[in-house]
């Protein structure tokens, strides 16, 4: 065999970069080392033998990062807490659609994103955050890290860059700004973040050991394939991969990706805690990756035929879809300049308030009723009554979440099949 062909982690033909979308059939895995199997088998062990003492030694070494690896020497397989090869590939694979350094894969989104509040910050410390903001996220902000005695405030998305310099006047109040997240589009209204703007402000900002802060983005709603927030400045971008990674709306899985030295804090607290993927959820999330770049593109395409047809539709109130940005204001700025696509998730305000969405979401057959999004099929929620239950409604009313607001995901389905569903239901309204 060629050494061109042994190397199971090719990223080009001379001068030629491959592309993700090519790299997810093959990139990090070699057949060699399991009977010349094309895809990767599940590893069910919980652990590794060591060919000898010496190695078991070393491996511990490495992973316990007593010492770094050497050249060319690769961390061994030690215990599935740690590492485990489905585990190692999907993180290979998953850091090319950021063109990351380094990826690490957990138990869920939210796993990742307490991860990397927990591996970066220090009681006394401030972190920032965009809202609204995922729910759970909100959770963790209002009832676990207070315990921890980190502090939070919050900016709202969508407004000028004012509320970003407010926010980090506030904070400087109370304590070392130890990190900043921003969750751009924000569910489910798609205000969006500036993460230039962000990275900016904390360029002189230091946190109780004197470092520059990171800028952590959870890239759920349009990453990897629409937004790339490494390139505007992040350093640690989050992902619920149950959402579009995983695709299919059948696993739970988070992740993350950045340079090393934002990752490896996270990757040795992932090592202690134990919220890593098991091997079978890796597996599948990497069969995901193999069609992420089509199913994107799809739901997107299907997307804009819905959302225009709403736009249309004199029971709709009014649609927020980052395809209808006005030119000229603020938010279409930070949309040219972050995003590539306007995605396949968002709501719109039907007429009649909740009553009448309510009579529209119960009228629909092939669009299903229930949270999460990102899937292969169309599902559609009313966020004021569930996932933003929670929320005060003040604080609803200033975020545009209002008793008429419907979000939808859209799926692969054929648009006029979905197109046919919405005229039915909307006659109920
Ligand atoms: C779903 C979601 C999460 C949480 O992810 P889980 O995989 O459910 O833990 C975090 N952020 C965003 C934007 C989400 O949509």
């Amino acid at each position: 065999m060629t050494d061109q062909k042994k190397n199971f982690r090719r990223s080009k033909i001379g001068n030629h970069v491959l592309k993700p979308e090519t790299q997810m059939m093959g990139y990090g895995f070699d057949p060699t080392l399991s009977e010349g199997s094309l895809k990767p088998p599940v590893f069910l062990t919980s652990t590794f033998v060591f060919e000898s003492a010496e190695h078991g030694r070393d491996f511990f070494d490495v992973v316990s990062g007593r010492r770094d690896a050497r050249p060319g020497e690769e961390a061994g397989l030690i215990y599935s807490r740690f590492n485990n090869p489905d585990m190692e590939v999907l993180e290979d694979r998953l850091a090319l659609w950021d063109d990351a350094e380094m990826a690490i894969v957990y138990s869920s989104g939210m796993a990742a994103i307490y991860s990397a509040i927990m591996a970066h910050m220090k009681p006394g410390e401030v972190l920032i955050y965009s809202q609204p903001i995922y729910g759970g996220t909100e959770t963790l902000m209002l009832n676990v890290l207070p315990k921890w005695g980190i502090k939070t405030v919050g900016f709202a998305a969508n407004r000028s860059v004012e509320a970003i310099d407010e926010a980090f006047e506030k904070a400087a109040e109370l304590g070392p700004i130890g990190m900043v997240l921003a969750e751009t589009p924000a569910n489910p209204t798609n205000g969006l973040v500036d993460i230039a703007y962000l990275a900016s402000k904390l360029k002189d900002v230091r946190n109780s050991s004197g470092e520059r802060p990171p800028l952590a983005v959870d890239n759920t709603f349009l990453g990897p394939v629409w937004q790339k927030p490494l390139d505007h400045g992040a350093d640690i971008v989050l992902y619920s991969m149950t959402k579009y990674i995983g695709g299919h709306s059948d696993l739970v899985a988070g992740g993350a990706t950045g340079p090393t030295a934002y990752l490896k804090p996270m990757k040795a607290l992932r090592g202690a805690i134990g919220n890593q993927i098991d091997p079978h959820t890796c597996w599948m999330v990497l069969r995901s990756l193999e069609t992420l770049k089509i199913r994107m593109e799809k739901a997107t395409d299907n997307a804009k035929i819905i959302a225009e047809y709403l736009r249309d539709h004199d029971k709709i109130e009014k649609v927020h879809y980052l395809g209808f940005l006005e030119p000229g204001s603020d938010a279409h700025a930070v949309y040219s300049r972050q995003c590539l696509a306007p995605g396949s998730t968002f709501a719109f305000d039907v007429k009649g308030g909740q009553a009448g969405a309510f009579r529209f979401l119960n009228a629909l057959t092939v669009l299903k009723l229930a949270v999460s999004l990102g899937g292969t099929e169309t599902l559609i929620s009313h966020p004021a009554s569930t996932t933003h239950s929670g929320v005060p409604k003040e604080l609803r009313d200033i975020a545009g979440v209002s008793d008429a607001l419907c979000r939808v995901s859209v799926g692969i389905e054929n648009a006029s099949d979905l197109i046919a569903d919405l005229e039915q239901a909307l006659k109920q309204v």
